[in-house]
């Protein structure tokens, strides 16, 4: 599966419960962003716990990782980006920045 196939079969679920005539592509847009924003505090809530002293679980870390894609792919989907043309200008800005490193 690729991660444009991912994001395709997550569109179709519902992530976002609006009253039809209060969902506009504006208020889906923000309700994603938020969703993300929650998913990466539940990873940095469930982490923390090794500062103090704790285990954390990585099933449980795989579980919002999986919540926080899930929100991620529906946001690029919206926003008119593909998911993999969103990771290729990752790549690219990664790829540039070892070539700077390298410059050093
Ligand atoms: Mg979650």
């Amino acid at each position: 599966m690729t991660i444009d196939e991912y994001a395709a079969g997550a569109a179709g679920v519902a992530a976002v419960r609006m009253k039809p005539a209060e969902r506009t592509d504006e208020r889906e847009l923000l309700h994603l962003a938020l969703g993300l924003a929650g998913e990466a505090g539940e990873i940095a809530d469930h982490l923390k716990k090794s500062l103090r002293g704790e285990t954390w679980d990585r099933d449980r870390l795989a579980g919002e990782l999986g919540d926080a894609i899930y929100q991620w792919a529906r946001l690029c989907t919206l926003a008119g980006c593909s998911p993999s043309e969103v990771l290729d200008r990752s790549t690219r800005a990664i790829e540039a920045r070892i070539a700077r490193q390298a410059q050093m």
